[in-house]
């Protein structure tokens, strides 16, 4: 399954650990560059 930035609508890669490169907040995915652009504000953008 792959998952998309809810904020930049990317997809997200999983990585070789099958872990997607992103974080959950709020049951949504944000990507790292998402989370990196936003930092704690993230949560607002959502
Ligand atoms: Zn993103």
């Amino acid at each position: 399954m792959v998952e998309k930035c809810a904020l930049c609508k990317e997809k997200i890669e999983n990585t070789f650990l099958g872990k997607i490169r992103g974080t959950f907040i709020k049951k949504k995915v944000v990507c790292s560059t998402c989370q990196k652009k936003f930092g704690a504000d993230v949560v607002k953008q959502l």
